[in-house]
């Protein structure tokens, strides 16, 4: 049987810039919209999908790296903004107008976009209502889970993300590199609190508590290119999942190259 198409890639991340692809054959969302508009279009071309096909914006918070060109592209491409009440107060200067709307959606509740289902958990990040995401499509078992930007992981975050078959999972830094390194000894404390960002380590205790026979892609996401270097992320990421025997696609995102189109 030919499985029907429900897709994502992570067109790019890191604190350059943020935004992901998830598409069916009727739909086709982004998830944050942080890098100048060429890029992201640039980056959905060379994915194969035309800029014009693209129906929604989806917010998960008001930072730099996850809205920059979401207002250009929003007006560009004449398409809704999907964004919560607050974080929209807090940026709706920056956003501009959208003429073909701003639509709300609230943190532990579920919308849908076309044939879509996309359910909004809190995150706990240094933001007024920041999100975390999980992506079904209609009818189909399949689950997408998005954290990044995360603190620590909380219980509701992972009982949110259990079920996935795709993972996209912030792994930030890693610790000896960023206590060791140039950042000033705020933000270092910023990027380690509760309200920052996810280590390397963090990220494979948290697939450790969700990981199930049918999860089948995990990409790292949100690298700090300071504080963390792929390979090292990547590594210690495959020595857990050897030690499990779990087989899975293992990819680690960039800021300068999308991901090829998973099948979620
Ligand atoms: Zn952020
Ligand atoms: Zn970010």
């Amino acid at each position: 049987m030919v499985e029907k198409k429900f897709q994502t890639s992570v067109l790019t991340s890191g604190s350059k810039g943020n935004s992901i692809l998830i598409r069916t054959e009727k739909t086709n969302i982004l998830l944050d919209a942080g890098l100048s508009g060429k890029k992201i279009i640039f980056a959905l071309q060379s994915v194969g999908i035309d800029e014009h096909k693209i129906d929604a914006i989806v917010i998960s918070h008001e930072h730099n790296d996850h809205i920059s060109a979401a207002g250009i592209l929003c007006r560009k491409l004449n398409i809704p903004l999907y964004i919560t009440t607050l974080t929209y107060s807090v940026c709706r200067h920056k956003l501009k107008n959208i003429p073909a709307g701003v639509c709300h959606f609230s943190n532990g509740k579920t919308f849908k976009i076309g044939d879509i289902e996309i359910r909004a958990f809190q995150s706990s990040h240094d933001v007024v209502d920041g999100s975390n995401f999980t992506f079904k499509k209609e009818n189909c078992e399949k689950k997408l889970a998005v954290a990044t930007d995360v603190g620590f992981p909380s219980n509701l975050m992972v009982t949110q993300m259990k079920n996935a078959t795709t993972v996209i999972m912030e792994s930030n830094h890693d610790v000896k590199m960023l206590l060791n390194g140039q950042y000033p000894p705020q933000l270092k404390q910023r990027i380690k609190g509760k309200q920052g960002h996810l280590s390397n380590e963090q990220a494979v205790e948290i697939i450790a508590k969700i990981i199930h026979p049918k999860m089948r892609n995990l990409v790292l996401a949100h690298l700090s290119e300071e504080n963390n270097c792929p390979q090292k992320a990547e590594k210690l990421m495959q020595n857990y999942l050897r030690s499990i025997n779990h087989n899975l696609e293992l990819i680690v995102a960039t800021q300068h190259k999308a991901t090829k189109l998973l099948q979620i």
